[in-house]
């Protein structure tokens, strides 16, 4: 189908959609550009979760044609499909789909972390090095994840965006994953996945390598949440997630041998990027006091490469690294780069991190294993919906308490000449409350 810009803009923008694979950035504005290249972000490298090797699979001819639309409207001369070469069963049905269609191609990744961060996609597919503090756009390709480009699909047959797809994973009998509407909680979704009381368990929202511990069950699930994982929270990775800032600052002091193996094994040090993590936990422990020096801080991706594989002290850079990040913007300080075009390191091929030893690494040996996708179907009583599930300013309400709204419905527009994210109800329902979550009860 041929589509004018803004009208295909027009049509996401309605259906509120976000990147569902990071931090929610309204994919209307993503799209509306031009670009060389559109990159399919399918390689899903957080272990454990099993959402977009799924939907490519499942929903292959929406997500092919919906690939195929974008790169017409942004005029790329190509679509690559990124996708660990393992998943040989998929990549042979996507196969299948695309042939004819010589604008789609497949590059099969090798199974390392993080082959999904999208400046490291682009290198691995284009050679293509995203300049320091910048975005693909800048050396000419979108990155757009699967789940994200189902919902394009969707968005362009008005189908906005009411549910998202998670992976419910680790001490659970059944590892699932399920198309869950926006606003249930986190304590609905585990039951749904049997952890009934979970006393003895904690859970990180996200995966175990960028994911945060969660402390309150009773959250709402977003239009960002990918993925559940349980874990005994006496775990290795559990009590690496409850260290805060404090701590690691403390035990970077006590620590810290400067070996610079964080250095060495980081992703967007390895891109070629000035990112220097033992010259951060350097910094802290001789001069805690200021930032000067501390703004390379900014170019940290928060892969956790360096916490949770690297370092052989067991510290936590990243940690480092997100301090100074936050007393940087208080300062109102900013990363200046020098504009000099960064360069991979030739031994970046060498210091890929293979999934199966990371997962060895982090104890979750036991969890690596399948979790089918069920269509469940599930009907809430009650949702609680974020008005704020994107990156830019909190929607609007447009409702009021005691009115009725049907699934689908817009109950939360973009404030005017703002970046943000319209949100829909995922019920059939009728408001009563409204704060910075709108609460809906079934009816
Ligand atoms: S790897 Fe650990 S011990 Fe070595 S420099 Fe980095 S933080 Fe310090
Ligand atoms: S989290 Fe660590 S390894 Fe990852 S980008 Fe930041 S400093 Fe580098």
């Amino acid at each position: 189908m041929n589509y004018k810009k803004e009208v295909f803009v027009e049509h996401i923008k309605n259906a509120g959609v976000v990147g569902a694979g990071g931090a929610g950035f309204p994919t209307h504005v993503k799209v509306d550009a031009k670009a060389d290249y559109v990159i399919l972000n399918a390689a899903e490298c957080e272990p454990l979760l099993r959402v977009d090797q799924q939907l490519i699979d499942l929903y292959a001819d929406e997500i092919i044609e919906g690939l195929s639309i974008i790169t017409k409207v942004v005029g790329a001369k190509k679509a690559f499909i990124g996708i660990k070469g393992k998943h040989s069963a998929v990549i042979s049905n996507l196969s299948k789909k695309i042939e004819g269609k010589n604008k789609i191609e497949i590059f099969q990744l090798e199974d390392f972390y993080p082959a999904g961060d999208e400046q490291i996609l682009v290198y691995e597919i284009t050679k293509r090095v995203v300049p320091e503090a910048s975005i693909p756009l800048k050396v000419g390709c979108i990155v757009i994840n699967v789940e994200t480009v189902l919902n394009i699909f969707n968005s362009l047959n008005e189908i906005p965006v009411t549910h998202t797809f998670v992976t419910i994973a680790g001490e659970v009998d059944k590892p699932s994953t399920f198309k869950l509407p926006i606003g249930i909680t986190i304590r609905e979704a585990l039951e749904l996945a049997g952890i009934k009381d979970g006393e003895d368990l904690s859970i990180i929202e996200g995966g175990p390598m960028m994911g945060d511990l969660i402390l309150d069950w009773e959250k709402p699930i977003t239009k960002t949440t990918k993925g559940l994982i349980a874990l005994k929270s006496d775990s290795y990775i559990i009590n690496k997630k409850r260290i805060n800032e404090d701590q690691a600052l403390r035990m970077s002091k006590a620590a810290c041998l400067q070996c610079r193996m964080c250095t060495d094994m980081c992703p967007r040090y390895l891109l070629g990027h000035k990112m220097y993590p033992h010259l951060t936990m350097r910094k802290s422990n001789y001069d805690r006091k200021g930032t000067q020096g501390a703004e390379i801080a900014y170019l940290c991706s928060e892969c956790a490469v360096c916490e949770l594989y690297a370092c052989p002290a067991g510290l936590s850079p990243r940690l480092i690294n997100i301090h100074y990040k936050k007393k940087l913007n208080e300062n109102g300080e900013k990363y200046i780069s020098s504009n000099e075009e960064p360069h991979a390191k030739h031994l970046m091929d060498y210091r890929k991190v293979p999934v199966k030893r990371l997962i060895s690494r982090l104890g979750l040996d036991n969890y690596d294993v399948d979790a089918p996708l069920y269509d469940i179907d599930y009907k809430p009583k009650v949702v609680n919906i974020p008005l704020k599930q994107h990156i830019g300013r909190a929607s609007i309400p447009i409702v009021e308490i005691g009115q009725n709204v049907i699934k689908g419905e817009l109950i939360g527009d973009i404030p005017k000449d703002s970046l943000g994210a319209k949100v829909h109800s995922s019920i059939d329902g009728k408001v009563v409350q409204i704060s910075d979550v709108i609460t809906i009860e079934g009816i």
